[in-house]
């Protein structure tokens, strides 16, 4: 254990109030508190911000420059404090190039392994093409007795026709001497003097570049002679051995990767090879990403429950063909059309329907359509077509994103794309099983042990279900943030303080425990684990607590207590009661009636195993299981993808299969819980189009009146309005070159985002720049006579935002903060539509307090008549929930099935699952 502790004294960062509080060195800190009460604010922009601060100034001068422009956070001192390490979930847009495998390093490191080991192969006939190095060709001609003379030849001119004169002449002036002539050695000075009569057809001009013998412990200059005859040629090089007969035999070889069958030339194997960043790896067709936009087999079909015979001759219709017109291509289908579903269609007939059939010249739908799209005038056509389209994988590189001889490369058989599409699971196995002899060992012993030990580490934090080309842009913020801290384990740092950010997200109870043990982990190496957590068993873990409050923003930002987990029993605050018993959340236990349903049939994308999932309309719906069961697949991918196709024709992806029902919601919408926007320039309070509503105001002020001001200038989005340092964001970004862009506050309009003149124009007393500066709650005072505005901002109270700045940066905002600004834009709408909402993960970032606020709203939207359909994995508010469906059993293959469903009591009666068994558990404890 490292000895000490971090002090901070005077922190004041945003709403933390003078904080004074020690955090052990090397252990666990959980810092808890509800939302808004100031955990980032103490973890991220106190901790975290200073710590790259100083981790700047150890710098060199070059690097320093930057440093006065860093903000230094508003804290008196820090003491005992190591260098500072944020593990953070997605809050930015993320790469559409990153994958699995760049993320953890392990892509930098297969790409070494493949440098080094890899066979090239001939990527059109399928078969290994070999090099010829100095080693083999040395290892050949060692096998002659010693003793034995050889040439070493290049091939000047390849099956060389007419003169041969100038050639000669050339070869003369470079120096050389002679030429392999009619089968033997011939001075190319007496060639010159006595020219062959005869022309030379179709035959390989070879000029001796050393003539050597063979000795026993190595032959000398050979090394030298190869260099030269390679350069000479090529890579095309010849070597002549005289046999005892005083004949010649001649043997070819060459340094270039050439196949013996077609003559294709290989690009030689390195790590930009095998890069699809790199102009050298990439698939020239899609550059790399592996994709392109194209008409989609799956929507093209439609419903894939109809019986064939049923919608053929739609489908003919569709592109354009005589409703008879797929007849044809379809006739020798061995089964009754009439009584065989889409579903049921073996995969080679389907393809050959869809992507054509060289033998009997039919282009395939998929072309059908394209062509029909490219004729037709028809508005409606086109925008029915259009929604037809879909992600497919680029049909060159079938989706790998390497050009062909990257891809075709192998080690132990296996190529890199191959690899790469295994789960780590799997690759795992791969890893293991290589063979290698002592001198490969010695070359790529360490890249081996590398990858080994991330995929161990990605393995033991549950996302052993994930392939590692699978696309980061796809992945969960909490799949996400374990990725990296797989990167932070695998780079064995010491001493170093660990800041993360709910990396619990997204993990099942059952799993909770195997975090626990990576932050030990990382704990162990001396470093100090700073972890902003609700979660219970994570707090339960946690060598010392830090409590935040009592409440948020302003009401907030003192230290409510901080004490080693065993005193927790006598701990003051809000989380220690929760963890106590003493507080729980309001349970929820009456259930609506499951009466109408839209459905999802034959859902079979991703680890989807033929699902049919029923949703209850009206109802609060929440969709469990480990993660990587499938829930986001079915009920973002398949649902949500599926009603929005019916509303919008919108594209969903091949194998979502069918939504019955769709029309029975107005809308589907996701409620993220990503950040809400990027840059200064969004903000909660033009999110909620209160802004509009404001500018307005402003506009109708006499002042504003009186000098032509109309509501767009109050925008500071607006040119004239805006400050013209900071273009209205109140602050300036400055770039750093090896860390995120910092912002700093606009020293000309100090963050009020308007020039002085438009600043001019005030209502009660205070300018829109002013304005955005008050919190929610200040601002209802503020506009208390105006209801339009209070009515919107209301939903931000309601929502337990009132703390909230107007103005604030959307980006600075935590995931769970920007949900329920979400969910405050919903509830501003008008009631009449019926709405679907997703919500992945609600609860993140949420005290038990704040769930209890989240689960009244929850329940308000469905009286209104919503329906709700919600991943998640936090037992009050699956508890709460009218219908639950239980995704599993497992993660990726092992899941993908429905386990249960039903209402909570239901779902907790099923045994076998380890939601049913968690569930069961909670139920029995809360309702006694
Ligand atoms: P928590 O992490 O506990 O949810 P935060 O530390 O994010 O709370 O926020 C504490 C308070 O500081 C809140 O009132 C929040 O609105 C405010 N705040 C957070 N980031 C900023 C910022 N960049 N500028 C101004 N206020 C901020
Ligand atoms: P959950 O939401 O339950 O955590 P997901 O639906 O995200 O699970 O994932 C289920 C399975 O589908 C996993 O094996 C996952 O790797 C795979 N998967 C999810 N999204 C994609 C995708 N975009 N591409 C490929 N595989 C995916
Ligand atoms: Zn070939
Ligand atoms: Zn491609």
């Amino acid at each position: 254990m490292a000895e000490g502790s971090i002090r901070i004294r005077g922190a004041s960062v945003h709403n933390l109030r003078q904080v004074d509080v020690d955090l052990p060195k090397g252990r666990i800190v959980a810092v808890t508190g509800v939302s808004g009460s100031g955990k980032s604010s103490l973890a991220y922009d106190t901790l975290f911000a200073e710590g790259q601060r100083r981790f700047l100034e150890s710098l060199s001068p070059s690097a320093r420059q930057f440093l006065h422009q860093l903000p230094r956070p508003k804290i008196k001192r820090i003491d005992g404090l190591t260098p500072t390490l944020a593990i953070a979930q997605n809050r930015l847009a993320p790469n559409p190039r990153a994958t699995v495998a760049t993320l953890t390093d392990i892509y930098d490191h297969l790409r070494l392994l493949w440098t080094h080991l890899g066979t090239p192969w001939c990527p059109s006939c399928g078969i290994p093409v070999r090099r010829d190095t100095v080693e083999t060709i040395a290892e050949w001609i060692g096998r002659y007795p010693a003793g034995t003379r050889f040439n070493v030849m290049a091939t000047y001119a390849r099956k060389h026709t007419g003169e041969v004169l100038p050639l000669l002449e050339q070869l003369h002036k470079q120096g050389f001497v002679r030429v392999f002539w009619g089968d033997r050695n011939v001075e190319i000075r007496e060639l010159l003097r006595d020219p062959p009569r005869r022309k030379r057809t179709g035959r390989d001009i070879d000029v001796v570049v050393d003539r050597l013998v063979v000795r026993r412990n190595g032959t000398p200059r050979l090394a030298d002679a190869l260099e030269t005859a390679s350069r000479i040629a090529a890579g095309r090089v010849k070597l002549a051995v005289l046999n005892d007969k005083d004949t010649w035999l001649v043997k070819s070889f060459t340094a270039a990767l050439v196949c013996t069958e077609c003559g294709h030339v290989c690009a030689p194997p390195g790590p930009r090879l095998f890069s699809f960043n790199a102009p050298e790896g990439a698939c020239p067709t899609c550059k790399g990403l592996g994709w392109h936009e194209d008409f989609a087999p799956d929507k093209l079909i439609g419903d894939p429950l109809c019986f064939v015979a049923e919608t053929l001759p739609a489908l003919a219709t569709l592109v354009g063909l005589p409703s008879d017109g797929l007849e044809e291509p379809t006739g020798s289908w061995p089964f009754e059309r009439r009584s065989t579903r889409w579903n049921e269609v073996p995969h080679p007939l389907l393809e050959r329907l869809m992507d054509g059939d060289p033998a009997s010249g039919f282009p395939g739908v998929v072309e059908l359509a394209r062509r029909r799209r490219e004729k037709t005038r028809s508005k409606a056509v086109i925008k029915r077509l259009d929604a037809l389209r879909g992600e497919r994988p680029c049909p060159d590189c079938n989706g790998e994103r390497l050009n062909r001889d990257a891809a075709a490369v192998r080690v132990a058989g296996t190529r890199l794309p191959d690899l790469l599409a295994m789960d780590v699971a799997d690759a795992r196995g791969w890893i293991d099983g290589l063979a290698l002899g002592a001198s490969e060992r010695e070359k790529v012993g360490e890249v081996i042990d590398e990858i080994a030990s991330r995929l161990a580490f990605l393995d033991r934090i549950r996302l052993d279900y994930l392939t590692l080309d699978r696309p980061a842009h796809t992945l969960s913020g909490g799949e996400t943030q374990r990725a990296r801290l797989t990167t932070q384990l695998g780079s064995r740092l010491e001493g170093v303080t660990y800041i993360l950010d709910e990396p619990t997200t997204g993990l099942h109870q059952a799993d909770t425990g195997l975090l626990v043990d990576l932050l030990r982990e990382l704990e162990t190496g001396g470093n100090t684990v700073v972890v902003v957590e609700h979660d219970e068993q994570v707090m339960r873990a946690a060598d010392h607590l830090v409590e935040l409050g009592p409440g948020a923003g302003n009401a907030g930002g003192t230290v409510v207590w901080s004490g080693p987990r065993d005193e927790l029993d006598h701990a003051a605050g809000l989380t220690a009661a929760f963890l106590r018993g003493e507080k729980r959340v309001t349970p929820y236990r009456i259930r609506k009636p499951a009466i109408d349903f839209i459905e999802v049939r034959e859902a079979r994308l991703h680890n989807l195993q033929r699902v049919h999932a029923r949703f209850p309309v009206g109802c609060m719906n929440v969709v469990t299981g480990l993660s990587g069961a499938g829930k986001s697949t079915l009920v973002k991918d398949c649902l949500l993808a599926g009603i929005a196709a019916h509303h919008h024709r919108r594209a969903v992806q091949p194998g979502s299969g069918a939504v019955l029902g769709a029309g029975k919601v107005d809308r589907a919408v996701m409620i993220e819980n990503r950040s809400l926007g990027r840059g200064p320039r969004s903000t909660p309070v033009t999110y909620i189009k209160a802004m509009d509503d404001i500018r307005a105001l402003y506009a109708a002020l006499p002042e504003a009146r009186l000098r032509g001001f109309k509501a767009d200038r109050f925008s500071f989005n607006n040119k004239r309005g805006q400050c013209p340092q900071c273009e209205g964001q109140g602050v300036t970004r400055v770039a750093m070159h090896f860390m995120p862009d910092v912002f700093v506050t606009c020293e000309r309009c100090h963050g009020l985002r308007y020039n002085p003149e438009t600043l001019a124009v005030s209502y009660r007393n205070r300018s829109i720049g002013q304005v955005l500066q008050l919190s929610v709650d200040e601002a209802l005072g503020h506009f208390v006579a105006i209801d339009a505005i209070c009515a919107k901002l209301r939903h931000l109270k309601d929502l337990g935002l009132g703390y909230l700045q107007l103005g604030q940066a959307s980006q600075d905002l935590s995931g769970g903060e920007a949900q329920r600004i979400r969910l405050a834009a919903e509830l501003g709408r008008p009631a009449s539509a019926r709405c679907l909402y997703v919500m992945d993960e609600p609860t993140s970032g949420l005290h038990p307090f704040d769930v209890d606020i989240l689960l009244r709203v929850l329940k308000r939207l469905v009286e209104r008549g919503h329906t709700l359909v919600i991943i998640e994995h936090q037992l009050d508010l699956i508890a709460a929930a009218d219908w639950v469906i239980d995704v599993g059993p497992g993660a990726g293959a092992a899941g993908g099935r429905i386990v249960a469903s039903g209402t909570p009591e239901q779902v907790a009666a099923c045994e076998g699952t380890p939601t049913g068994a968690y569930l069961r558990e909670h139920l029995a404890r809360t309702d006694s």
